[in-house]
């Protein structure tokens, strides 16, 4: 059995639901200690962080492998054909949960790491791992901490690998090289109660606030770029009535969410959209959630050092995309100019019958490998 499965079943066995880590991050720092890692741990709320460096012979750049030790919950155990914290190999596959999202990953740059400082690969900069327990979790005490503390030292980043699982059909084939943005917020439209026979008295808040709501489908918020798909706004939830035929609600509540691109602020998007409900003279308040801003890894020397392992590893030319939902690479954007995201095929992630199939753990492994090298090597 490979260093990268073994620790993959090891971490996989930890059932360590958010926030709990459950000792996955001991057994990492355990591993990088002995190379020569100072391990701090920042641990919050019953949230474990884990901050992982090791200085080079000579100055250089400094790489930060992330992610996280927590998984999300199974399920129902008895949907899952073995049990979810047991790891188990058939099919050619290593099944439970975190296999992919993301404990092979961890498992895989852990070994990376290991291998490249055994053979002597890596001579200059700065080697890191970060590693939460809240990244399925409301990521308040997560990641987000271990970044305030790097920049309160002022503690330099070059190259950040987030471990995500980002492939899709296969190993290789899809890079992140950002994120959307999230907006979220909730619209209370107010008007006036009253009986559906005498409209005159009353004031019926969906339809005020019907004519908006079809200009607000309708509106192109921008048209993205090379990288980002347009702003995309979506309603999740409208709620209005008593539940009784004769009475015409007094409000209407909406909740919505904007995933946007770099080509729209968070406060453009705000500012147009009450725009809109002004235009219409409704009368109204919205809550707006904390909003996840998005991040962009521009070309440079991370893109080019990691799409080159992929390539030289599985013949696959992989392909930049931006989708899916928010990540800690976020955070990591803050105090790094180049943040990348890397990891095994994402189909099976957050279901029952999590997996990643076995023929992917050495590759994945190898391209990490390969990227450190060619950064941190002579
Ligand atoms: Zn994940």
């Amino acid at each position: 059995m490979t260093a990268a499965l073994q620790l993959a079943r090891a971490l996989i066995r930890r059932p360590s639901i958010t926030p709990d880590d459950h000792g996955c991050q001991a057994l990492v720092a355990e591993r990088l200690a002995p190379r020569g890692f100072g391990c701090e741990h920042f641990d919050a709320n019953g949230v474990a962080n884990l901050w992982a460096l090791r200085a080079l012979d000579r100055p250089g750049p400094t790489l930060v492998f992330a992610g996280h030790t927590d998984v999300v919950p199974p399920g129902p155990l008895e949907r899952w054909t073995s049990d979810p914290f047991e790891p188990v190999e058939r099919d050619g596959r290593l099944y439970g949960r975190g296999a992919a999202d993301m404990k092979t990953s961890v498992a895989a740059f852990v070994v990376a790491i290991e291998e490249a400082l055994d053979a002597g690969l890596l001579r200059r900069g700065r080697i890191a791992v970060l590693l939460t327990s809240d990244e399925e979790g409301p990521g308040v005490d997560g990641t987000v901490r271990v970044v305030e503390q790097l920049m309160a030292r002022g503690e330099p980043l070059d190259y950040c690998i987030v471990g995500e699982p980002t492939s899709e059909r296969r190993l290789g084939d899809t890079i992140k090289n950002g994120r959307r943005g999230s907006l979220s917020g909730r619209l209370v439209v107010h008007g006036v109660q009253g009986h559906v026979a005498y409209p005159q008295l009353a004031r019926n808040a969906l339809h005020e606030l019907a004519p908006a709501l079809a200009e607000l489908v309708a509106v192109e918020w921008d048209r993205g770029d090379a990288d980002f798909p347009p702003t995309s706004w979506q309603m999740s939830n409208l709620h209005a009535g008593t539940g009784a035929g004769n009475v015409i609600p007094g409000e209407a509540v909406l909740d919505f969410n904007f995933r946007f691109s770099p080509a729209s602020p968070v406060e453009t998007l705000q500012r147009r959209f009450t725009e809109r409900l002004d235009a219409h003279g409704l009368r109204y308040t919205i809550d707006w959630a904390q909003p996840a801003q998005p991040f962009r890894c521009p070309a440079g020397e991370l893109s080019r050092a990691l799409a080159d392992a992929v390539r030289a590893e599985t013949g696959a030319q992989p392909r930049c995309s931006t989708s899916g939902g928010t990540s800690d690479g976020r955070f990591l954007a803050r105090v790094c100019p180049q943040v990348i995201e890397f990891g095994p095929v994402n189909e099976s992630i957050h279901r029952i019958d999590e997996s990643v199939g076995l023929d992917e753990i050495e590759p994945l492994k190898n391209i990490y490998r390969r990227t450190i090298t060619a950064l941190l090597g002579e």
